[in-house]
């Protein structure tokens, strides 16, 4: 079994930005970061966001409304952003507090500063195969990881567990595009599939993201499979100053001896993200105002 190591493919991602952005003549890039309330989970994300932007030499311009903000205040803020000639992307974290329309949100967010990919057009294009939009920041970091780590997926069964907007159905038809590196046929499993471990050990290459943890076990499995575990899931463990340890959706112990090869939680999936969030807003800089 080969560990698939996000930290070390994200941070040579980093490096390779960091190079590029050195040699962006100009100002450099600027991600707006966009953080409602006080979640804690949303607000280790954003500084881990700010802090690799900043390793990178990308402006990353925080701003934190309070947990009151109306819907019709927050669109106005979008606005304001889209408007910004010296801001290249956008980025809201989610989630945000029940009041608010998240999606409505999303779709606000100019497509051409898009850099979590959320938005309409950008979703769209990738079912278009069309490359001059943002992927969204998880699957992109998906397909990355198995690209460096030399797994083709052309004439592969991806069997991909979840369907959410932010990681399931974007990953699953990056899989299906028709180009180099991709190209596999895929089936998607949700909370109603029947009898869903016969479709898992179909799979040469299983994606599981569910947010259940240690869902997939040795029996849902075929020997062989590449894995690569999105979940994050927080279980009790009291030898931990925190009372939790994070585990992925894969029971890592038991399923990674017959993977050929796996990613680990925490250290795979989760360092991928930032790292494509910031490859967008590079792009997104140096796309400027983006195709019409
Ligand atoms: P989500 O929006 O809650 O979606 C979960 C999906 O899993 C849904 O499609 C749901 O089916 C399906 N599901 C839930 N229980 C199931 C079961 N018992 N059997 C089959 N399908 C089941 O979650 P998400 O945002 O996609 O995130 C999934 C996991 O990835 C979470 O643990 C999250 O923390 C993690 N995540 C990690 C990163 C990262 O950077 N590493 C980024 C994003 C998310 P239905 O549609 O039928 O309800």
């Amino acid at each position: 079994m080969q560990l698939i190591d996000g930290n070390q493919i994200a941070s040579d991602i980093i490096a390779e930005l960091r190079t590029e952005v050195a040699a962006l003549p100009g100002r450099k890039p600027c991600l707006a970061l966009v953080r409602v309330g006080e979640d804690p989970a949303s607000v280790s994300y954003v500084r881990k966001k700010e802090r690799t932007a900043a390793e990178i030499g990308v402006e990353g311009r925080v701003i934190l409304p309070p947990v009151t903000i109306t819907q019709a205040e927050l669109l106005a803020l979008i606005d304001t952003l889209n408007a910004d000639h010296a801001v290249d992307g956008i980025l809201v974290q989610s989630p945000l507090p029940k009041h608010l329309d998240e999606l409505a949100v999303f779709r606000r967010i100019a497509p051409h500063k898009d850099v979590d990919g959320l938005g309409t057009m950008n979703l769209g294009k990738v079912a278009q195969d069309d490359d001059t939009g943002f992927v969204s920041c998880t699957p992109a970091g998906i397909m990355e990881l198995l690209a460096r780590s030399g797994v083709d997926l052309k004439g592969k069964h991806v069997v991909v567990l979840g369907r959410s907007l932010l990681v399931g159905k974007p990953v699953a038809l990056l899989v299906l595009q028709k180009k180099s590196g991709a190209n596999g046929t895929v089936t998607i499993c949700h909370s109603a599939t029947a009898n869903l471990p016969a479709l898992t050990r179909q799979a040469d290459v299983l994606i599981a993201a569910i947010g259940r943890a240690g869902f997939v076990t040795a029996d849902m499995i075929k020997p062989g499979v590449v894995i690569i575990d999105v979940g994050i899931n927080r279980v009790a463990d009291a030898t931990k100053k925190t009372g939790y340890r994070l585990v992925g959706d894969v029971d890592f112990a038991a399923v990674s001896p017959l993977a050929s090869q796996i990613t680990p939680v925490p250290g795979g999936v989760g360092p991928m993200t930032v790292a494509m969030l910031m490859k967008n807003t590079v792009k997104a800089r140096r796309q400027g105002a983006g195709p019409a």
